[in-house]
C-alpha cells in the first residue's frame, strides 16, 4: 500500500485526475452529485483557474473571497517559497519569530483607530471564536463577569465553530447540531427587499434596525451582554449590504451600554469594499475586527483579531509572570503564513488594490444592474466589488434542483461563481479590469436565461 502511496502521492502532477474520488468528504458539498460530476480545477493564475485539461475558467468568486489580488502572484509565491527554507515552523507560545511582529504591525497599522493589536489564527472561523472568548475575557477581566450573552444577527455568516453558528443566523448550519451556545440573542437581519430592491452601495433604508439591541437590551439588561458581532456586509448568505447609517447607530448603542462590538471582516476585510477595511468605508471603529482570506491571498490559511488598545490592555494588568489570555493555535502565526502575508500587503500597497477597487465599484455595479431584466431576477445588489443576483427560487425543490442545473451551466460557461441558496454571488479577484467585468457579467446572464 506504502507503494500505492507513492505512485498516487506529492510526485503526480497536478493536472493527473485522481483515480479515486471517494475518500475527501468535501465541506458544504452535496458529494454524491458532485461525484457523478466532479468539477476539477488544477492550476491558477491572475483571474483564471485552469482545469486539468486546461480550460480557463474566469475566477468569479475570488477562490472562496480570499484571493484579492489574483492568483499564484510570484511576489507571493516567492515569499512562501523562501519562508520554507527559513523556518519550517516555529511555536509562537513563549517564543516568537521575526515575521510574526512584522505582520503584525503592519496589519495594525492599516486598521482605523486604535485597533493595534493582532492575536493570530489560522482561519475565519478561528477568529470568531477567538473574538467572542477575548470579549468574554475582557468582561471578566474588568470586574464585569456577568456580562456573558453573546448577540449575533439573522443571515449572519461567522463561520462553523460553535461560537460561530451559536451568533450566526443561518438555520441550515445550525439545525443538526444540537444545542448552540446559550445565552445568545439575534438582531433581525437587515435585508428587506421590498424597500431596498435593486440599490447600489448602502440601502437607504433601515438604519432603525440597529434599534432593535436596545429592544434586546431592555429585554436582559446591559449588565449581562458582552457583544455584538455583525458582519458590516452580510456574505455568505448574499450580498446584503448593511444600510446607511446602520452600524453608526450600533455602535452608539454599544457605547451606551458597554457593549463590545466586532465587526466580522473575514470577507470585507483587504480591499472588498475599496477600503483595507469596512470600518474604514462606514466611519465606525468596532472594538475587534476578525480577519482571515484576504490576508494571504488565501495561499496560506490565516486568520485573526484586531482588538483596539483599552481591550488589549485590560489584559495586561496583572503580574508580569502569568499568561494573559489562556488561549492560542499551535498554527497562531506559522511562518508560511507570516510570509504570504507580507507579501500580499506589500502586493496591495505597489499595486493600489484597495483604490483600484473603489475606482472601479461604479463600474462594476453599473454593469452588475444591466442584469435587471433577465429572466427570474427579483433582486440585484452590490456594494465594492461584490454583486448577488437573486433568482425566482425553483418551484418543487427550492435551491437543490436549481443548484445543479446552474453549477453544471457555470462551468460549461467557463465562470467560478458562488450560488447561496437561490443568490449568485459575484466577489471576483479585486484586480479584474473593466473588460473582465464585462466578460462575466455577459456570462453570467447567458446562464440566467439558460436555467431560467
Ligand atoms: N466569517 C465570515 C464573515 C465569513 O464570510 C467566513 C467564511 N466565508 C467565516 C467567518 C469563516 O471563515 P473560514 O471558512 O475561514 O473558517
Amino acid at each position: 500500500a506504502l507503494d500505492d502511496l507513492v505512485t498516487e502521492g506529492a510526485g503526480v502532477g497536478a493536472d493527473a485526475i485522481p483515480n479515486d474520488l471517494d475518500a475527501f468528504w468535501m465541506p458544504f458539498t452535496s458529494n454524491r452529485s458532485f461525484k457523478k460530476r466532479p468539477r476539477l480545477v488544477s492550476r491558477a493564475k491572475d483571474m483564471h483557474y485552469y482545469t486539468p485539461e486546461g480550460r480557463a475558467i474566469l475566477d468569479g468568486c475570488a477562490g472562496l473571497w480570499c484571493v484579492n489580488p489574483g492568483h499564484n502572484r510570484e511576489p507571493i509565491v516567492e515569499a512562501i517559497r523562501q519562508a520554507a527554507t527559513e523556518v519550517d515552523f516555529a511555536p509562537t507560545f513563549q517564543y516568537g519569530h521575526p515575521q510574526a511582529f512584522r505582520l503584525a504591525s503592519r496589519i495594525a497599522d492599516l486598521a482605523p483607530g486604535d485597533l493595534d493589536h493582532v492575536f493570530f489564527c489560522n482561519s475565519g472561523s478561528e477568529a470568531v471564536d477567538t473574538a467572542l472568548k477575548i470579549a468574554l475575557a475582557y468582561h471578566q477581566t474588568t470586574g464585569a463577569g456577568t456580562r456573558t450573552r453573546l448577540i449575533g444577527r439573522e443571515r449572519g455568516y461567522h463561520g462553523v465553530g460553535f461560537g460561530g453558528i451559536s451568533v450566526g443566523g443561518i438555520v441550515s448550519n445550525r439545525r443538526t447540531f444540537g444545542t448552540m451556545l446559550t445565552g445568545v440573542d439575534h438582531l433581525r437581519s437587515t435585508y428587506d427587499r421590498e424597500h431596498q430592491a435593486f440599490t447600489k452601495g448602502e440601502p437607504d433604508y433601515g438604519a432603525h434596525f440597529a434599534d432593535e439591541l436596545e429592544r434586546i437590551v431592555a429585554l436582559h439588561d446591559a449588565s449581562t451582554i458582552a457583544s455584538v458581532i455583525v458582519e458590516p456586509m452580510g456574505g455568505s448568505t448574499g450580498v446584503l449590504p448593511t444600510p446607511k447609517g446602520y452600524l453608526k447607530r450600533l455602535r452608539e448603542i454599544c457605547d451606551k451600554y458597554g457593549i463590545l462590538l466586532i465587526f466580522d471582516e473575514v470577507i470585507t476585510g483587504f480591499g472588498r469594499l475599496g477600503h483595507a477595511f469596512a470600518a474604514e468605508r462606514y466611519g465606525v471603529v468596532p472594538d475587534m475586527i476578525t480577519f482571515a482570506k484576504g490576508i494571504t491571498a488565501g495561499a496560506v490559511p490565516m486568520g485573526g483579531v484586531l482588538v483596539r488598545k483599552g481591550i488589549h490592555d485590560a489584559f495586561m494588568k496583572g503580574p508580569e509572570h502569568v499568561v494573559e489570555l489562556f488561549h492560542g493555535y499551535t498554527y497562531s502565526a506559522h511562518p508560511l503564513a507570516c510570509a504570504a502575508g507580507l507579501a500580499t500587503l506589500d502586493l496591495y500597497a505597489r499595486e493600489h488594490t484597495f483604490t483600484h477597487a473603489r475606482a472601479l465599484e461604479p463600474f462594476f455595479a453599473d454593469a452588475m444592474m444591466s442584469l435587471k431584466d433577465k429572466p427570474g431576477v427579483l433582486d440585484i445588489r452590490t456594494v465594492g466589488i461584490t454583486g448577488a443576483v437573486d433568482l425566482a427560487p425553483k418551484e418543487g425543490a427550492p435551491g437543490l434542483k436549481g443548484y445543479e442545473a446552474l453549477e453544471r451551466a457555470f462551468h460549461e460557461e467557463g465562470l467560478m461563481m458562488r450560488i447561496a441558496g437561490d443568490t449568485l454571488v459575484v466577489t471576483p479577484p479585486l484586480i479584474i479590469s473593466k473588460d473582465q467585468v464585462g466578460e462575466l457579467v455577459e456570462k453570467l446572464g447567458r446562464v440566467i436565461e439558460k436555467v431560467a
